[in-house]
C-alpha cells in the first residue's frame, strides 16, 4: 500500500502531522507555506536531483527521501542516505 503524500507549498512532502493536517516538519512554525498544499501538478520527468551532501544525482521523483523541488532551478536536492561529510554540520 503506497500512501501519497502531499507537496506542500515551501517544497517539501508533507510527511507530518499537526493535528489533522499534513504539514512540512522542516518549515513548520518558520513559514505558513508549510502548512498549505500545493496542489499543482509538478512535471519531474528530465529532472534530476542532487544529494545536499555527497552530489549524488538520481531521476527527480517525490518518493526520495528529504526530496525538494526547486522549480526555478536546475536540480532538485534530496538526501542520499550517505554520510553527511565530516565539517558539514560542526564548522572548524
Ligand atoms: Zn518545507
Ligand atoms: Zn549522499
Amino acid at each position: 500500500m503506497s500512501l501519497e503524500l502531499p507537496r506542500m507549498k515551501c517544497g517539501h512532502q508533507g510527511i507530518a502531522l499537526h493535528g489533522e493536517n499534513r504539514v512540512c516538519p522542516i518549515c513548520f512554525g518558520l513559514t505558513p507555506l508549510a502548512e498549505e498544499i500545493d496542489t499543482v501538478k509538478i512535471d519531474l520527468s528530465n529532472r534530476k536531483a542532487r544529494c545536499v551532501f555527497c552530489g549524488r544525482e538520481e531521476d527527480s521523483d517525490l518518493n526520495l527521501p528529504f526530496f525538494e523541488y526547486h522549480g526555478e532551478q536546475e536540480l532538485d536536492s534530496y538526501y542520499c542516505g550517505c554520510k553527511a561529510p565530516e565539517g558539514f554540520l560542526t564548522k572548524v
